[in-house]
C-alpha cells in the first residue's frame, strides 16, 4: 500500500481591498515600500485626515446606539459640546498611534468636516445603519504566474476588507418615508427594489471626483466601485446578510467643501466633467455662478445639493460583481508577479511597476527622490532634481 505524503503546510497570502489591491493600483513601487516594506509616510496627512473622519463618525453613531438601548434616542444635532468630546477622543487616540494633523489649518479643517458629517449627515443616516465597521473575508483562486518567478506553494488567496457600514432599508417602514438617503437610493435604483435590503457605504475622505473619460485607465472611479462590488460579495455570504442591492460611496468633503474644492467644482461644471451639477435655476447654481474665485466669502450651498454630491449610489448585481472580481484577480496577479521578480533577484526599483498616472500622488510620495519615473516626469518642474555627487571634471 502506498501511503500518501501530506502536503506541505502553508499559509494564504492575504490581500486587503484597500491596503493591498487599491494601494498597488495607485503605484506598485510606493505599495512596495509603504504596505510590504511598512516605511511610515513622513507627511501622513491624508492618513490623519482619513482615520479622524472614520473615527468621529463611528463613535457618534456609537453614542447614538446607546442612546436607542437606552430607551431614549437621541439623533444630532448635538450641542457643539458634545462634538468637542468626541473629536478630543478620536484625536487622543489617533496621537496614541503617532497620528497628528499636519497642520493648525488642516486639523480645523478636520474639525468643520466632522462637525458637518456628523450634525448634517447623522440625523440621516444614523437610523438606517445595522452594523458599523463589518468585517469581510473570502477566499479565491491565486491567479497563475510565469513558472520562472513562482515563489511560494499556494493555490488560494484570501481576500479581506472591512465596510464602514452596513445599512438596512425597510421600503414600507413610516420612519424613512422622508429619509434623503433612501429617496436617493430609490431614485438611483429604481423601482423592483425588494421590500428590505442591504446597503453598503464607505466613507470617502475626499471630494467627489469628476467622472473619468470614456476608456481612462487607472481611475479612482472605476477602482472603488470595483471595490464596493467585492464588499457586496463578500457580505452575501455572511450568515446576516439581507439581498445587497447597491453601494454607496459617501464623499465626506462634500459637506463642507473648501475654495479650492469650489473652485474644482466651477472648472468642472464649465467643462461638464461633474455628474452631479446643480439643478438648472437653483439657488446653487446661481450661487455658484455669481461666485468669484477671488470672492473672500464662499458661496453657501444647500444640504440636499451638498448631500446629493457627496452620494454616490452604484448598482451591485452579479454581472457586475464578475467584473470587479476579474479585475481585482488580475491586481493580485501583478503583485505576486512583482513579488516573484524581487525574490528571484531583480532590484526592487525594477521588480515593482511604477504606475501611478495621479501627480498629486507622486508629489507626496517619499520616494520620489530616487524614483526614477518622477525624475522623468515631475523633477524639473517642481525644481526637485536628484542630488548628484561631486565629480572630477575631465581634461581634455
Ligand atoms: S514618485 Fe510616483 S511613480 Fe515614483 S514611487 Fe512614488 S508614486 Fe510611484
Amino acid at each position: 500500500m502506498t501511503l500518501s505524503v501530506r502536503p506541505k503546510v502553508y499559509s494564504l497570502p492575504s490581500y486587503s481591498l484597500t491596503g493591498d489591491l487599491l494601494g498597488y493600483l495607485r503605484c506598485g513601487l510606493q505599495y512596495r515600500y509603504t504596505r510590504i516594506g511598512k516605511l511610515p509616510a513622513s507627511r501622513p496627512v491624508q492618513q490623519w485626515f482619513g482615520e479622524f473622519i472614520h473615527g468621529v463618525l463611528e463613535e457618534a453613531f456609537r453614542r447614538y446606539r446607546d442612546s436607542v438601548l437606552k430607551g431614549s434616542p437621541s439623533l444630532p444635532p448635538w450641542p457643539s459640546a458634545d462634538l468637542d468630546d468626541i473629536r478630543m477622543l478620536i484625536k487622543a487616540r489617533l496621537g496614541a498611534r503617532g497620528l497628528f494633523a499636519w497642520s493648525p489649518d488642516l486639523e480645523q479643517l478636520g474639525d468643520d468636516r466632522a462637525y458637518a458629517a456628523v450634525q448634517d449627515l447623522g440625523p440621516h443616516l444614523f437610523p438606517l445603519i445595522y452594523r458599523a465597521e463589518v468585517r469581510l473575508t473570502g477566499a479565491r483562486l491565486l491567479p497563475p504566474i510565469q513558472s520562472q518567478l513562482q515563489f511560494r506553494v499556494a493555490d488560494r488567496y484570501e481576500m479581506v476588507g472591512v465596510v464602514d457600514v452596513v445599512t438596512h432599508v425597510q421600503l414600507a417602514d413610516p420612519a424613512l418615508a422622508a429619509n434623503p438617503i433612501v429617496g436617493a437610493l430609490k431614485s438611483h435604483l429604481g423601482q423592483g427594489l425588494p421590500p428590505s435590503f442591504e446597503v453598503i457605504i464607505d466613507y470617502k475622505g475626499m471630494r467627489r471626483p469628476p467622472v473619468p473619460k470614456v476608456g481612462a485607465k487607472n481611475s479612482l472611479w472605476t477602482q472603488y466601485e470595483w471595490q464596493l462590488q467585492t464588499y457586496g460579495e463578500l457580505r452575501r455570504t455572511q450568515s446576516d446578510a439581507q439581498t445587497v442591492v447597491a453601494g454607496v460611496l459617501l464623499y465626506v468633503n462634500e459637506f463642507h467643501p473648501t475654495r479650492r474644492d469650489l473652485e474644482l467644482l466651477k472648472d468642472e461644471m464649465a467643462a461638464g466633467t461633474t455628474d452631479v451639477p446643480p439643478i438648472g435655476g437653483s439657488a446653487d447654481e446661481a450661487a455658484l455662478k455669481n461666485w468669484k474665485t477671488r470672492d473672500k466669502q464662499l458661496p453657501q450651498l444647500s444640504f440636499e445639493y451638498r448631500l446629493s454630491r457627496a452620494l454616490r449610489v452604484v448598482p451591485i448585481t452579479p454581472a457586475s460583481i464578475a467584473q470587479a472580481l476579474t479585475s481585482f484577480d488580475g491586481v493580485v496577479h501583478d503583485i505576486e508577479t512583482c513579488r516573484g521578480r524581487e525574490v528571484h533577484g531583480h532590484p526592487v526599483l525594477q521588480a515593482w511597476t511604477k504606475n501611478s498616472t495621479e501627480e498629486d500622488t507622486c508629489v507626496v510620495c517619499d520616494s520620489r527622490t530616487f524614483c526614477p519615473d518622477y525624475q522623468a516626469k515631475y523633477a524639473r518642474k517642481h525644481n526637485e532634481t536628484q542630488p548628484r555627487l561631486p565629480a572630477i571634471k575631465s581634461v581634455p
